[in-house]
C-alpha cells in the first residue's frame, strides 16, 4: 500500500471500528493511519486520559494512581468518559476505539451504548474489531523503544523506526519522550493487566461473530493493508 492510498480520505459511513491488541501491538500506529484513509477520529482512551491527568481533572485525579502503577482505570471512570467523546458530531461517520473496550464489562456497557437510540439513529452498523496479534518479546521491545512526539503524537520506535535526528520529531522537531508507563517495571503490569482483563474479550467478540485478526508483526504498511482489508470487507449484520 503506498502512502497516496493510505492517505485517501473513503467518504462512506464507516460505524464503529474496535482496535484490540496487547499494549505495543502497533493499535495507535494503525489508528492514525486509518484516521486518515477514512476520515473518522482516533479516540485512544489512553490519550484521553493522559490529556486529564496534565489538565488536573478531577477524573485526571482519579486515574492518575492507576495509570501510574501499569493497572486499568475502574470501568465507570473510563466509560463515563467514552459516553461524552461519542457524541461528538466528528464521530457521526464513524470513530476507531484505541485501547477501549478493555474489559468484558467495557464491551458490554459499549454494546447497550450503541444500541441505544442515539447511535441507532446515527448509523446502525454494528461494530467490526480488529485484533492485532504480536509475541511477547516483540511486544516489549516495542515498548521499551517506543518514543513519541508530544506536539503532534507521531510515534517512533529506537530500535525499529528512529527519527531521522536522534530524539527529534521529523515533523516538527519537538524533542521525543518516553510515556511514564513504557518503564519496565510498570509495563510488566500493563501486560499482565492486559492478559487478565483484556485478552478474554477476543472470544468474547469471536463468539459474536465479529473478530477480524491482523497479524502485527509484519511490516507496518502490511498490517495497514490488512487492516483497511478487515474494514471493508467486514460482515456488519
Ligand atoms: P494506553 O495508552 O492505551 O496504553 O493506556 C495507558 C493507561 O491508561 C493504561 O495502562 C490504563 O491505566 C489506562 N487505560 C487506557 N484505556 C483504558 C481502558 N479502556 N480501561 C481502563 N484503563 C484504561
Amino acid at each position: 500500500m503506498d502512502q497516496k492510498t493510505a492517505t485517501t480520505a473513503v467518504k462512506t459511513k464507516i460505524g464503529p471500528v474496535i482496535f484490540l491488541g496487547a499494549p505495543g501491538a502497533g493499535k495507535g500506529t494503525q489508528a492514525k493511519l486509518i484516521m486518515q484513509r477514512y476520515g473518522i477520529p482516533q479516540i485512544s482512551t489512553g490519550d484521553l486520559l493522559r490529556d486529564n491527568v496534565s489538565r488536573g481533572t478531577e477524573l485526571g485525579k482519579q486515574a492518575k494512581a492507576f495509570m501510574d502503577k501499569g493497572e486499568l482505570v475502574p470501568d465507570q471512570l473510563v466509560c463515563d468518559m467514552v459516553a461524552v467523546r461519542l457524541r461528538d458530531a466528528d464521530c457521526d461517520p464513524g470513530f476507531i476505539l484505541d485501547g477501549f473496550p478493555r474489559t468484558v464489562g467495557q464491551a458490554e456497557w459499549l454494546d447497550g451504548l450503541l444500541k441505544g437510540d442515539f447511535f441507532q439513529k446515527r448509523c446502525s452498523l454494528p461494530p467490526v474489531v480488529v485484533n492485532f496479534r504480536v509475541s511477547y518479546n516483540q511486544l516489549l521491545r516495542r515498548l521499551t523503544g517506543r518514543r513519541t512526539c508530544p506536539a503532534c503524537g507521531r510515534i517512533y520506535n529506537v530500535h525499529f523506526q528512529p527519527p531521522r535526528v536522534a530524539d527529534a520529531c521529523d515533523v516538527d522537531g519537538s524533542k521525543l519522550v518516553t510515556r511514564k508507563d513504557d518503564s519496565e517495571e510498570v509495563i510488566a503490569e500493563r501486560l499482565k493487566a492486559y492478559e487478565r482483563q483484556t485478552l478474554p474479550l477476543i472470544d468474547y467478540y469471536r463468539r459474536q461473530g465479529r473478530l477480524r485478526e491482523v497479524d502485527g508483526e509484519r511490516a507496518p504498511e502490511q498490517v495497514t493493508a490488512e487492516a483497511f482489508q478487515a474494514i471493508e470487507n467486514a460482515d456488519r449484520v
